[in-house]
């Protein structure tokens, strides 16, 4: 039986956002655009807000989650920031860069946002939408992605619906998002004059170049410890195998292509990079939905945001 649909969609508009802000307010979930993907925004100082994000993911609890804030004065009053960070702050934000800092001791959020970890992960969103809410509330909002533990990421309001369904109450519909990948993660490591370095803990649209124009090369950290318990192998995955630098196409595989390869969908006929990023999801969605029963992809270059597509390729493309 086909599953109902009660997901209420909502306009982005002054009408639509304080509908949004409403049920933010009152404990509930609003699915939200970013300059990235669709989030499951709640309030972050609520327990049971938290509670209800992790429940209609079926994501584990020990995944802590990024929150989001309207500027760094909010920023501030959640974590430490040193010069370091709040440079960073004012070149990348807002923007697709989430920080992993210390958590302040009086910082209103709920335990679970952190996953008990002492350090919290912030990111100022640059979508118009998601900006004009965070300006309604006074409250910052955990917002991981808005699909089920480990399935593609949504980058339309349709993507919600179809992951989550009931699961989410509403969903602001702002269009197809722009980046198309997930923020890059980085971790602060204790104070710099005191030698502390910095972690890419995930690879995303701000490149690792760019990070290392400012930071310096990335200091060594232990690999084997999973501190960014989202990154585990499996992830993002489109319930199908999928097989990474294809150069031809086999009668039962969906193709995806990129630039001169073309496929059943072509990340970027242009090869342009930026551009396949924000169509990755689009294009595992629909290999997903097809009748097909493989997927493969054409190869992707490893330099600037194509690091963080074969990242989020090789996780999509495991199967335990
Ligand atoms: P998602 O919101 O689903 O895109 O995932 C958020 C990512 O941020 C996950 O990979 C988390 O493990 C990571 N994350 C959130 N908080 C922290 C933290 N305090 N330390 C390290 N990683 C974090
Ligand atoms: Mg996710």
């Amino acid at each position: 039986m086909a599953r109902k649909n009660v997901t209420e969609q909502l306009a982005p508009t002054d009408e639509g956002l304080a509908r949004a802000a409403q049920i933010l307010e009152a404990g509930g979930l609003v699915a939200v655009p970013t300059e990235t993907v669709y989030g499951l925004a709640a309030r972050a100082d609520s327990a049971e807000a938290v509670a209800g994000i992790y429940a209609a993911k079926g994501r584990p609890s020990f995944n802590p989650l990024i929150v989001h804030v309207k500027d760094l004065d909010q920023a501030e009053r959640l974590a430490l920031f040193d010069e370091r960070a709040r440079d960073l702050a004012r070149r990348f934000w807002p923007g697709p860069l989430t920080l992993v800092l210390p958590m302040r001791e009086d910082a209103k959020l709920a335990k679970a946002v952190s996953a008990g970890l002492p350090t919290i992960a912030l990111r100022n969103p640059a979508h118009p939408v998601m900006q004009a809410l965070l300006d309604r509330i006074d409250f910052p909002l955990a917002a991981p992605s808005a699909n089920r533990s480990e399935e593609v990421s949504p980058t339309r309001a349709e993507h919600v619906i179809a992951s989550l369904g009931e699961r989410c109450p509403a969903v602001i519909a702002g269009g197809p998002t722009k980046a198309g990948l997930e923020s890059t993660i980085i971790a602060l490591r204790g104070e710099r004059r005191l030698g502390g370095g910095w972690n890419l803990l995930r690879p995303g649209p701000i490149t690792r170049e760019a990070l290392e124009q400012v930071l310096g090369p990335e200091t060594s950290h232990e690999k084997d410890k999973v501190e960014a318990p989202g990154q585990t192998p499996r992830h993002y995955s489109p319930g199908k195998p999928l097989r990474l630098n294809a150069q031809e196409v086999a009668r039962d595989e969906f193709f995806i292509g990129f630039g001169e390869i073309a496929g059943d969908c072509t990340l970027s006929p242009q090869g342009d990079l930026s551009a396949a990023a924000a169509n990755l999801y689009d294009c595992l969605h629909q290999a997903a939905a097809s009748h097909r029963p493989r997927i493969a992809v054409a190869p992707i270059p490893e330099s600037g945001i194509g690091q963080a597509i074969n990242d989020r390729l090789k996780r999509a493309a495991t199967r335990s």
